[in-house]
């Protein structure tokens, strides 16, 4: 249990909220610790692999309306979720206006954003009524400017001034509201971002992020089997890894968190006495015992190998290079130099339509001795707080990639000494990441 004046934000997500049985676990994570004071909802997922989330039928349900078609099927089977859900739980409680007024909504035409939020509506309502919570809509308290940008000004003041009326309360994630009073939805996992924006509102000490696995892992479980789980990790390792594809929490939802320095547990709804993993602006120290806090890696990567004597005495050489990319509106990866050589990386599939035209470009620009293109690599991040002060990292990835014969195609150690990334070939991506994984983890 928390001392007696923390407060904090707890946000659960669709697998959490799936069906009765979930809620039931949730009530008992929320009643176990009364610091647990305003719960974000998210809409019911999936409850095995094969089952539909909320969210997707309604997407599915707007589709059909746009094709005048009729609804009928797939709106009755997220009635019957709902319907299931507060049976299920024994509640005197009927969603059936709410239900029949979005079902008439849609039919009319309702916006993509109104119909996608109201997955999270309807769920937050029941768990407000499971909990004996007010619940409090996010159309009333979140809100985006007109070109749809979270307005956090006016958002956190009235978060606040309605917060501050409730003890508790049961909020839903997802969205907010326009200007014009229109509902708008975040992207996709979207509830993650309302509770970083709930926590930084209300000011809360700490951000608990409620889902199904027990925090972040060392690296991807589909790849290495049985990693690690890490039990801190600042914000800035979090974005390193997060870069490279290793994701628990949606991207934008560090923001406003981080802002403010409120820390962010991930936790596990099905196993509540993990401690799960504590996302942090500073770590309570940077010795880690595993010496990095994880690896992770992105496939589809392309180099742009430009090569021409005394280049680096050349003024402007790179600034040339990079606006061929600019022009066609390209983002690089990253940039690695040599005295007479730089290699542009980046995303395949963005080059892919304008290889061509790049490099004749390119030659157009600085008269290269030589352009080379190498496609089919990919990028490994090794990240971590602890190598910064532990000597002989680089050269334990190195031997231990020697060892299982992996040819590194480039070598890149950011200037935070956060991470040291590789380009291998994208037939040693796996090979790779268990390599470097086992040489740290035994
Ligand atoms: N229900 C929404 C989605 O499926 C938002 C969320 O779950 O965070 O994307």
């Amino acid at each position: 249990m928390g001392c007696k004046h923390m407060v904090k934000v707890v946000k659960f997500g669709g697998s959490s909220l799936a069906d009765a049985n979930q809620f039931r676990k949730v009530a008992d994570i929320i009643k176990s610790d009364p610091d647990r004071r305003y719960a974000v909802a998210s809409a019911p997922g999936k409850r095995d692999s094969r089952d539909e989330k909320v969210t997707d039928m309604l997407l599915q349900c707007f589709r059909l309306a746009c094709d005048k078609r009729d609804i009928s099927g797939t709106f009755d089977k997220i009635a019957a979720r709902y319907n299931g859900i507060i049976k299920d739980l024994g509640l005197d409680f009927s969603l059936d206006e709410d239900l029949e007024g979005i079902k008439v909504a849609i039919s009319h035409h309702a916006s993509r954003d109104y119909i996608a939020s109201r997955g999270e509506y309807l769920n937050a309502k029941i768990l407000a009524n499971f909990l004996g919570y007010p619940f409090i809509d996010a159309e009333d308290c979140i809100f985006f400017d007109e070109n749809g940008t979270l307005d956090s000004k006016k958002t956190d003041k009235k978060m606040s001034a309605v917060l501050s009326l409730h003890e508790y309360a049961v909020l839903p994630g997802f969205y907010g509201a326009m200007p014009n009073g229109t509902i708008r939805t975040f992207s996709r996992g979207g509830s993650d971002i309302t509770g970083s924006i709930v926590a930084k509102a209300i000011g809360a000490d700490l951000y608990e992020n409620w889902t199904d696995v027990s925090g972040m892992l060392m690296a991807d479980p589909r790849l290495i089997k049985d990693p690690l789980s890490i039990p801190e990790i600042t914000y800035k390792e979090l974005r390193e890894l997060s870069y490279m594809g290793a994701t628990v929490l949606h991207e934008d939802a560090i923001f406003p968190v981080r802002k403010a320095k409120i820390p962010i547990n991930i936790r596990n709804t099905n196993d509540p006495a993990a401690p799960g993993t504590m996302i942090v602006d500073k770590a309570s120290s940077n010795v880690v015992e595993t010496v990095i806090t994880g690896v992770a890696g992105k496939k589809g990567i392309t180099s742009i190998h430009v090569e021409k004597d005394m280049m680096n005495s050349e003024v402007g050489f790179g600034r040339k290079v990079l606006e061929v990319l600019e022009n066609h509106n390209i983002s690089f990866e990253h940039l690695p130099s040599g005295i007479d050589t730089m290699s542009v990386l980046v995303s395949s599939a963005a080059i892919e339509e304008c290889k061509g035209s790049i490099t004749a470009e390119m030659v157009k620009a600085v008269d290269p001795d030589s352009i080379t293109i190498m496609e089919n690599l990919c990028l490994i991040a090794v990240v971590g707080r602890g190598m910064v002060s532990t000597e002989g990292v680089a050269a334990r990835i190195f031997t231990a990639l020697a060892n299982a014969h992996i040819n590194i195609r480039m070598i890149d150690q950011g200037s935070s000494e956060l991470n040291i990334i590789v380009a291998v070939e994208e037939h040693d991506y796996q090979k790779t990441l268990e390599a470097i994984y086992h040489e740290f983890v035994k």
